[in-house]
């Protein structure tokens, strides 16, 4: 072994003071887009920090916060290096989160430094936290009190300040103001005059009640008990494993899991647990509270500075135990991860669309792995992509097959739209009509599922055939009507609603066409006047507080209906919600995405399984034009396993995920020639490699987003092939010009 060799010999001289110019370089790694890290030398009289340790160094004219990272730097010579500023006194980045950041940055085609840059995401924290400024009064201030001096004359407002002081310990000026009911120039004053000294004392991280794991939760019943074992089994040996908890909706997946997360906290470990839309999450919060006597901390994007602050310092230092968050949870700096829990792992809201485009559950599994921990992946309808891992025997299944207690589960019905006749400008039919007068006379409540927010997802001139489309997109405006506008949904573009149409010039002549959740309400209103109905959409909830209100209004029975989008779909429960109605089963089928099917499978049974989830017994009714679709006759037979073997045999014979991989480069550029020019260098770049398809260039479904014009390639491999180099390996030999720009979707989930 050469290293042996040369440790036996001494050292020249030559070799000693290499040895020192190397241990004085270090190479860091910025939170920019760069594609390596920076080398400088270890800060003025002092040894170089550690590997982790966060530093601040110049860069042009700035001074910039990164990471220390492993391994020796480059051989740029030491006098072109900088010193590092500071090293931090931030808890160090742990081995693991750097082969993280690393790991995900080679897979995903990002520079590491833009994943870097999720993890200190807030540069804030890194800070150390501002003493508090507290005042006292002074030996003098007390002497004039006790009139012990009589040079200094007391008002009573600065008497009453002295007072307050002289019966407490050091206060903040604000709180002192406050009690002592003056202005802050009295204060000011006197400590001017010397009468109140100022102190500063370290300031106190705010106070996190740790979750109680000793709390004992509900008696499980025995399905759950065996399961809820063998997630705590996975736990207790503490390393690397996924299991699937594979559960029909209402079977206690939550409590169930639960137990693996109480024998985590334990153990002494903290614990991680996404879920897709976590500001949705308010019922599941009050569930945590209500098994562990606390809440867990936080993280999505609905945070203010200052929580998001104390939130990253409070995981850094290991003071947050349970950390419940969105995707980007998944990069914070966990000192002591034990357990990784994605619940809801098929919900495409994993995949981060922008800046870094990655998968968050498979990150999660990629982290699990690297820490060499447990991670459990939960769901009602499982990705694909699991369940073959689980069919490989790659990930361990877990199932719960019963709903909890008396529910059973819903019984499904297909309404054939092709039979059925429904009133113009109407979507309701005559059996979904029926089954509402049925809940309502029995004093149970609805739910009508459509995925589409607005009025009308189209409104066109009547007159001229005018239809309204977005000034940067390819897309038709959709008419939102109690805001009076037309609105853009992938660029927010606005526009007020017309008062006659602008090609013609016809007054009164505009029309809507096709449901949105707001007309779906009129026609509601219009049926059956008597009924609450409420409208569940995003762009109609100011935030998450308001989601959680009318929730629990709903769970109050306040109303007897509600109307929603995707949002109602996940995790709600209302105990007596009988009857779930999809208006239009057929929206998510169309477009060339390869999960249609898969996706529109989960997402309506996860609709459909917020019925009947007490003592009263569901219905689930599925307005379709294509009932001899697998995937509806699926859903009307309960028959998931099936459907996802077809699926699976399809996806297999076309080579497409699991069964092969995929990655998309979109090309966009400010004008359509760069864009073309673009692609059509790329076009002929492109590998010729045995097992490596190249689709493409084609125009992109969205072939103009926010103003910018858009080319797609899609490449496909055998799943043994890594992409990646490959990818690598063309991008190098294509230049972009002007606007131009290509970004690379390994796995991707959106083909528009
Ligand atoms: P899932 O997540 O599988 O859809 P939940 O965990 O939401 O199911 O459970 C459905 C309902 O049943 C919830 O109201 C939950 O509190 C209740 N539940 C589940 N298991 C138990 C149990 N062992 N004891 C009491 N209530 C339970
Ligand atoms: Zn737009």
């Amino acid at each position: 072994m050469p290293d042996d060799h040369a440790s036996s010999c001494e050292p020249s001289p030559i070799a000693a003071g290499e040895r020192e110019i190397a241990a004085r370089r270090v190479r860091v790694l910025l939170p920019l887009p760069l594609p390596e890290t920076l080398d400088y030398l270890a800060p003025e009289g002092s040894g170089p920090p550690e590997p982790g340790s966060f530093v601040r160094v110049p860069l042009g004219q700035r001074s910039v916060a990164g990471v220390a990272w492993d391994g020796a730097g480059d051989d740029l010579p030491e006098e072109r290096l900088k010193p590092i500023i500071e090293t931090l006194a931030t808890p160090r980045l742990q081995p693991e989160l750097r082969r993280f950041v690393e790991r995900v940055a080679a897979y995903t085609m990002a520079p590491p430094g833009t994943v870097l840059r999720m993890t200190m995401s807030v540069p804030e924290a890194l800070q150390p936290p501002r003493p508090k400024r507290l005042c006292a009064a002074s030996p003098t201030g007390l002497a004039a009190l006790t009139g012990a001096t009589t040079q200094t004359r007391l008002t009573p407002a600065r008497r009453r300040v002295i007072e307050i002081l002289s019966n407490s310990p050091p206060l903040p000026a604000s709180e002192l103001v406050r009690l002592a009911g003056c202005g802050s120039g009295v204060l000011r004053d006197l400590i001017a005059a010397g009468l109140v000294e100022e102190r500063f004392a370290p300031a106190e991280p705010p106070e996190i009640p740790p979750p109680n794991w000793r709390l004992s939760g509900p008696a499980l019943s025995l399905d759950q008990s065996t399961a809820a074992q063998r997630l705590v089994d996975g736990v207790d040996a503490g390393v690397f494993g996924v299991t699937v908890l594979d559960g029909v909706t209402g079977s206690g997946k939550t409590e169930t899991y639960f137990a693996a997360l109480a024998a985590a906290l334990a153990a002494g470990r903290q614990v991680l647990v996404m879920l897709p839309e976590i500001a949705l999450g308010a019922q599941w919060l009050e569930r945590f509270r209500a098994r562990f006597g606390a809440l867990p901390a936080q993280w999505h994007s609905d945070m203010s500075a200052a929580e998001r602050r104390d939130t990253w310092r409070a995981i850094a230092a290991g003071r947050a135990r349970v950390v419940v968050g969105a995707r980007s949870a998944l990069f914070l700096p966990f000192p002591e991860l034990g357990l990784i829990i994605a619940d809801e792992e098929h919900d495409p809201s994993y995949k981060q669309e922008d800046g870094v485009i990655y998968h968050a559950r498979d990150m999660a599994v990629l982290r699990a792995s690297l820490a060499d921990i447990p991670i459990i992946l939960v769901s009602a309808t499982p990705s694909l992509e699991t369940l073959v891992n689980v069919a490989r025997g790659r990930y361990r299944r877990v199932a719960l097959p019963r709903r909890h207690a008396a529910a059973e589960l819903p019984a499904v019905r297909l309404v054939d739209l092709r039979r059925e006749r429904i009133e113009r400008g109407h979507f309701l039919s005559p059996p979904l009509v029926a089954e509402l007068t049925a809940t309502f006379e029995a004093g149970e409540q609805a739910l009508l599922f459509l995925n589409r927010r607005g009025y009308a997802p189209l409104t066109l001139c009547r007159a001229c055939g005018h239809r309204f489309q977005c000034p940067s997109c390819t897309a038709w405006l959709v008419e939102h009507r109690f805001t009076g506008r037309l609105l853009c949904h992938h660029c927010g573009h606005a526009e007020p609603v017309p008062a006659c149409c602008p090609e013609c010039l016809a007054a009164g002549a505009l029309v809507p066409c096709g449901p949105g959740v707001e007309r779906l309400l009129e026609e509601v209103t219009e049926r059956f006047p008597a009924a609450r109905a409420a409208l569940m959409v995003s762009d109609l909830l100011s935030g998450p507080r308001a989601a959680a209100e009318l929730a629990q209004a709903m769970t109050e029975r306040r109303y007897d209906l509600l109307i929603g989008t995707q949002i109602v779909a996940k995790g709600h429960h209302f105990p007596m919600l009988t009857l779930v109605g999809v208006v239009d089963a057929d929206l998510g089928l169309a477009g060339g995405d390869l999960r249609a099917a898969e996706r529109t499978y989960q997402l309506l049974h996860q609709v459909g399984g917020r019925a009947g989830r007490a003592e009263h017994k569901g219905r689930v009714l599925i307005q379709t034009w294509m009932p001899d679709q697998p995937v509806m006759k699926a859903l009307a037979a309960g028959d998931r396993d099936r459907f996802l073997e077809a699926e699976a045999a399809a996806r297999r014979h076309a080579g497409l995920p699991p069964f092969g991989r995929l990655a998309a480069l979109i090309v966009s550029a400010g004008d359509p020639e760069t864009c073309e020019f673009t692609a059509r260098a790329l076009s002929r770049a492109a590998p010729q490699l045995p097992g490596v398809t190249v689709l493409g260039p084609a125009p992109a479904p969205l072939a103009v987003l926010r103003g910018r014009h858009r080319r797609r390639f899609l490449v496909k491999t055998g799943r043994d092939v890594r992409l990646q180099p490959i990818l690598r390996d063309w991008l190098s030999r294509v230049r972009t010009t002007g606007s131009a720009r290509i970004q690379v979707d390994i796995d991707p989930y959106s083909f528009l």
